[in-house]
């Protein structure tokens, strides 16, 4: 059997153009939504990350702009600049990339942000409208999962979904958003008991764990659409030649860069799975595009435009 795959980059930019022309829409009734996006220190992935988001903002003609607070930056003074972008009109969406230096409470700063700006979907008060199934921002990541689901004609309605991972960034919001879409959903975590059982009772498996390649085929129902939203680097040879042996396009990417890329799916899952997203290519994409459609309907809902639940 060979599983069908998921394309993210192409739903991803399929959303991006649908996201520009939006925007244009906008822009032409005298709004265009803006983005910023607040980097403090220099964590290196943080700044690729960051970067881009401002170059993904600046392709679907949104607004943005890039605050760098010093590493040394105050809780105070991180909430200063948040109240500033709070008050600002023209902003619509506000960004806080993660981690924040050590010494900043980080939970008070994403609490200051206006629920209305929380692009990132992670205030209290989006959680809840996400829960109580009202308009709201809704996180990146799992919003994106859905998309794939729905642009790939995948059933979520009576299915059985397993999410493996319970974070407030990815698994719990996406438990939810399947949960709201009628899967009847199981969550599971590091004290679940037989993971692998619970598992293969899964329709729908999505793995959020960061743990390389730990669901393996004895996870997976026969057919099972399975996402993959872990982002895990290899750098070590002899776990590179466990998945990756002979595959000579991974060959030469480790041979340049070192590392490669690798899900929290054993890549020989697609020997059972019927349908998967890759890793790269598969759920990371639809981050940043989710982040551009959040701040797109961050500035409708801030101004009472209608927009779909
Ligand atoms: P996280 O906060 O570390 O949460 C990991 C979850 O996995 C926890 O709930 C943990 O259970 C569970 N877990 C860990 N070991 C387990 C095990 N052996 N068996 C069962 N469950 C286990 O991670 P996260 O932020 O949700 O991210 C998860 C992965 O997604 C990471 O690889 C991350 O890089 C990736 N990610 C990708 C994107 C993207 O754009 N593609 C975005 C965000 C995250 P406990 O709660 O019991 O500890």
């Amino acid at each position: 059997m060979s599983a069908r795959i998921l394309d993210g980059n192409q739903i991803a930019s399929a959303i991006r153009r649908e996201v520009s022309a939006e925007a244009k829409t906008l822009a032409a009734s005298g709004l265009r939504p803006g983005l910023a996006v607040v980097l403090v220190g220099r964590n290196p992935a943080s700044e690729i990350y960051v970067r881009g988001k401002v170059k993904s903002s600046e392709e679907v003609g949104l607004y943005s702009e890039k605050h760098t607070p010093t590493e040394s930056s105050t809780t105070e003074q991180l909430l200063a600049l948040v109240n500033d972008l709070n008050r600002r009109d023209e902003i619509d969406g506000i960004l806080i990339q993660l981690p924040l230096p050590p010494h900043v409470d980080s939970k008070r700063v994403l609490l200051a942000v206006d629920p209305a700006k929380d692009v990132d979907g992670f205030h209290p008060m989006n959680v809840g409208f996400l829960s109580t199934q009202r308009p709201g921002l809704v996180p990146c990541t799992p919003n994106g999962v859905m998309e794939i689901l729905r642009r790939s004609d995948i059933e979520i309605a009576g299915k059985e979904a397993v999410v493996v991972g319970r974070s407030d960034i990815v698994g719990k919001p996406m438990a939810m958003l399947l949960l709201n879409a009628n899967a009847t959903v199981t969550v599971c975590h590091s004290k679940t008991h037989d993971l692998p059982a619970v598992c293969r009772r899964a329709d729908i498996l999505v793995a959020a764990i960061g743990r390389a390649g730990m669901i393996t085929r004895d996870f997976v129902k026969l057919g099972a659409t399975v996402i993959d939203v872990g982002m895990n680097k290899v750098t070590d040879r002899a776990e590179f030649d466990k998945y990756f042996k002979g595959n000579e396009r991974r060959e030469a990417a480790f041979a340049r860069n070192g590392s490669t890329l690798i899900g929290d799916v054993d890549p020989a899952v697609v020997e059972v799975a019927g349908a998967f997203t890759p890793v790269p290519g598969g759920v990371g994409p639809l981050t940043i595009a989710m982040l551009m459609s959040n701040t797109v309907r961050a500035a409708k809902l801030r101004r009472g435009t209608a927009v779909a639940v």
